[in-house]
């Protein structure tokens, strides 16, 4: 096990994809540690130069703060699970896991030894005799991380290990997989593009985009302190709303125009209203957003109320995810699933001031984060309409 650091790391691809771009982290000895981020944002490229596969153009890497840069990933002693596992098809998964022992000179009552405990901790010793070729995508993965795991690395790199899996596959190794790394306590990154596997796996996430590090943090500080827009779109289950609030006029009340169409403002963003044209960014999740048929919304200084049409209601069994245009602007809401919109029924929407983000212009920094959704209760107003 190990801390591992990366200093001002870039990553230059033929001298014209800068695809990681003065990136510094430290992982902590036993951390399970997220890289998150849309395809093509420099994740693998990280995670590849930390393992040792690849060499950044500049920065350095350091393993309890001794530079690794020039070693393998053998001496490295860093083991690594691919998307596409690269078990050998023809041996079994006892064969297939025994491997890495074996060339480092084990007995086999070491390797049996091994080999049976890591197959006991991964649920697939009744596998053990069986040949990868003859094993379930999600069996098939388990071996490999059987392999990865059996000669106890010095750090456990995950490049999207359960991505290609179907989805209740996927929730029961994401647990699996938690509760393993935590009992080894090995150092272990993992890659995904998806919020919700770094969200409920690792301890910390580092967010990039565009070869960019946008944000590092537990997942409660990322989802509700997202240092931008992109990051507070991209982080959670469901996106945030992000809208732009143009026309601004403060009298008779706080008022503006969202997609075109007209908002009322909650007297506290007056303070961030700058700039020539007085336009701001606004956000705020769909579960802190309420709807109403039109005209029966409660209005009042320190609600912002923007009116638009159904454009669908999508039942999710204990929530109802409405989607409302208002204007050009799409707005997404969650009510209770006893609530019933049509298409195209002209609604109000609803938002409590603490519960808004608002985004500075153009560099699009959060200047204001909405109170966290626990200890809010955003369907209070829907429930005293009710
Ligand atoms: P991610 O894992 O987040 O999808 P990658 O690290 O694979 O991102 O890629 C980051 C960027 O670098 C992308 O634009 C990708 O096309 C480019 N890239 C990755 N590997 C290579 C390579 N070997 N040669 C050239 N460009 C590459
Ligand atoms: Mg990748």
């Amino acid at each position: 096990m190990a801390s591992v650091t990366l200093s001002g790391i870039n990553k230059w691809y033929g001298g014209v994809v800068h695809a990681v771009q003065d990136v510094s982290f430290k992982i902590e000895d036993g951390e399970f540690f997220g890289l998150l981020g849309p395809s093509g944002s420099g994740k693998t490229s990280v995670l590849r130069m930390l393992a040792g596969l690849e060499r950044p153009s500049s920065g350095t890497i350091a393993f309890d703060g001794v530079s690794v840069e020039r070693q393998t990933p053998q001496a490295r002693n860093v083991a690594m699970v691919f998307e596409q596992n690269a078990l050998y098809p023809h041996m079994t998964a006892r064969q297939n896991i025994s491997y890495p022992l074996k060339i480092r000179g084990l007995s086999k009552s070491e390797i049996d030894s091994k080999v049976g405990e890591v197959a006991d901790m991964l649920n697939i010793r009744h596998l053990i005799d069986r040949r990868a070729a003859q094993m379930s995508g999600g069996q098939q993965q388990r071996v490999a991380i059987a392999r990865a795991l059996v000669r106890r690395p010095n750090l456990l790199c995950l490049d999207e290990p359960i991505a290609h899996l179907d989805t209740l596959l996927r929730a029961r190794l994401r647990g699996e997989l938690k509760r393993l790394q935590r009992s080894l306590g090995t150092t272990s990154v993992i890659v995904t593009h998806d919020p919700i596997e770094a969200m409920t796996m690792t301890d910390r996430i580092a967010v990039m985009r565009d070869g960019l590090m946008q944000q590092i943090g537990t997942a409660d500080e990322i989802y509700n302190r997202p240092v931008n827009a992109f990051v507070a779109q991209f982080f959670g289950l469901h996106s945030m709303n992000v809208f732009e609030v143009t026309d601004i006029q403060e009298a008779p009340v706080l008022s503006g125009k969202c997609g075109g169409e007209a908002a009322r403002l909650p007297d506290s963003v007056k303070p961030h209203l700058t700039g020539a044209d007085r336009s701001l960014s606004i956000g705020a999740r769909p579960a802190m957003i309420s709807v109403f048929p039109k005209g029966e919304a409660p209005t009042g200084s320190d609600v912002l109320n923007i009116s638009g049409r159904v454009y669908v209601a999508e039942q999710l069994g204990d929530s109802i995810l409405v989607t409302v245009q208002a204007g050009d602007a799409t707005i997404q809401a969650m009510t209770p699933p006893d609530r019933h919109f049509a298409i195209d029924q002209p609604v109000d929407l609803v938002v409590r001031e603490e519960a808004l983000y608002i985004f500075e212009g153009q560099g699009k920094a959060t200047v204001r984060h909405g109170a966290s959704q626990s200890g809010l209760a955003p369907t209070s107003l829907a429930s005293a309409h009710a």
